[in-house]
């Protein structure tokens, strides 16, 4: 395992990982062209997926928020 620099954030990434673990962007060898396009593939998707995710933690707690508003004021009326 060896440590690269990420060219987005300039952080610390494992040539191992498929995205950077600091901003998410996907690391490709850049040794062995074959082996290239799965890495940045999953490291794409990897990405998609963490956002998506992260989109619907924010749209969760912002809706569970709301409505517990709504039913404080409906309490407090
Ligand atoms: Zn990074």
């Amino acid at each position: 395992m060896t440590l690269m620099t990420c060219p987005e954030c300039q952080g610390k990434v494992s040539d191992k990982a498929l995205a950077c673990p600091s901003c998410g962007f996907p690391i490709a060898r850049q040794t062995g062209g074959k082996s290239a396009w799965p890495t940045v593939i999953g490291g794409m998707a990897g990405t998609y997926i963490s956002t998506q995710a992260l989109v619907s933690i924010i749209v969760g707690s912002i809706a569970f928020i709301a409505f517990a508003a709504i039913m404080i004021a409906m309490i407090l009326r």
